[in-house]
């Protein structure tokens, strides 16, 4: 390399050619036009023919706009020594392995991302640092800390806050808008890693619902919470909630209203399907059962919030960029997403746009025109055949800055 090392933070200018775009509006890829970025921004799409001889040329690429995971843990731990040997790290060694994290995550094509609950607010320095182009990472929105009830789901680890009463879930939520959190994350009711619970466990009173729900809304934070069984989110929902994390055992009923009141739901099915994964990470024996053991019931329950019409939206649990079963968590969840009955575009749309809308974000991202971020990933194939093209991903592109190139096109 010669010249001054670039810096991270630098905005682009490119022209992008010879490419289909597949931009989130139009439901077929577009052949013969060019994307012309000035200053990380999309500033016009024109005609193929008026592209400059320095573009960038894709080779006959689907460009389309980056992955946006909305369920993302940098500093997950789970039981195991894979996850304490994370919890066992200082706060200057988690800053930096959650470093590595954003940077690969960013590397596998995920250009943002929402954090549902991060350890000791390491998730505002991480945005912080990425924000002044200190280290490579996706555009962050956080939870902050995760709240729970004292021994509730995810006590056992500093990426939550236990709480107890109204009066304490209202100051845990004010705490995490004081810290910076853009968006708060309740756990209501028990889940897979926990030991002493069930996934139907509940654990907040509909007091202790309601006064983090109105706390949240009135500053402005949408809710989402980590719910498994039915009663428990149809409660929730009534109560306000924005969004359900995984929805293991959601009923038609309870899809029908999350679909009514326009709840979204993350259903992250990797999770119920991740036994290598979680082999990597050395957990015990009981998760691993409790986990792939609810994997036919999650589905069920995907399909019922599908039939309903209720807008879901990727999410992996798992670090996006992990290496699972021949791709990535990200494209693996994207591709059960699929199996389970979302078309490619609609699975497409669950990755892009959707979650952009959730974030009251799409007028930056989510989809590939004028006015919004040059945030985008290339892939061979056609994803809108097939969504598992996106195991071709070979091009990342940030703000209009290329940050993955593994064809050396950009030169
Ligand atoms: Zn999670």
């Amino acid at each position: 390399m010669s010249g001054p090392i670039p810096s991270l933070a630098r905005s682009g200018d490119a022209v992008l050619s010879d490419l289909r775009l597949v931009d989130g509006i139009h439901p077929e890829p577009r052949d013969g036009v060019a994307i012309v970025i000035r200053d990380g921004m999309i500033v016009e799409i024109v005609p193929e023919s008026e592209s400059p001889p320095d573009s960038i040329a894709l080779g006959g690429a689907f460009v389309m706009p980056g992955l946006i995971n909305m369920h993302t843990h940098f500093s997950l731990s789970l039981p195991g020594p894979g996850g304490d040997a994370v919890s066992a790290l200082s706060p200057h060694e988690l800053s930096l392995y959650m470093a590595d994290g954003a940077r690969r995550t960013l590397l596998s094509g995920v250009t943002t991302v929402r954090c549902v609950a991060e350890k000791a607010g390491a998730d505002f320095a991480l945005r912080r640092a990425i924000q002044a182009g200190h280290v490579a990472g996706p555009r962050i929105f956080t939870a902050g800390r995760g709240l729970c009830s004292t021994g509730g789901h995810g006590h056992d680890t500093d990426d939550t806050l236990e709480c107890d009463g109204a009066d304490e879930f209202t100051r845990g939520v004010r705490a995490q808008v004081k810290a910076g959190a853009d968006l708060i994350k309740l756990m209501i009711s028990g889940g897979i890693a926990g030991e002493h619970e069930q996934i139907t466990t509940p654990q907040l009173t509909d007091e202790e619902m309601s006064a983090a729900i109105s706390t949240a809304h009135a500053w402005g934070r949408k809710v989402t919470a980590h719910a498994g069984p039915a009663p428990i989110i149809m409660r929730a929902v009534e109560l306000g909630l924005d969004c359900v994390e995984h929805g293991y055992e959601l009923t038609p009923e309870v899809a029908t209203l999350m679909a009514q009141r326009g709840v979204a739901l993350v259903p992250t099915l990797v999770v119920t399907r991740a036994g290598a994964f979680f082999d990597d990470l050395g957990v015990p024996a009981w998760m691993q059962e409790r986990s792939l053991g609810a994997g036919p019931r999650h589905m069920q329950s995907y399909r019922s919030a599908l039939e309903a019409g209720v807008e879901v939206l990727l999410g992996s649990d798992m670090p996006p960029f992990w290496n699972f079963e021949g791709t990535s968590a990200v494209v693996r969840e994207l591709e059960h997403m699929h199996a389970g009955g979302l078309s490619a575009t609609g699975v497409i749309r669950a990755a892009t746009a959707a979650p952009a809308r959730w974030l009251a974000a799409e007028n930056r991202i989510g989809t590939l025109e004028p006015g919004r971020l040059a945030d985008l990933i290339a892939t061979p194939e056609d994803p809108t055949r097939s969504i598992s093209a996106l195991r071709g991903i070979d091009f990342v592109m940030q703000s209009g800055v290329v940050v993955r190139d593994d064809e050396r096109r950009a030169r």
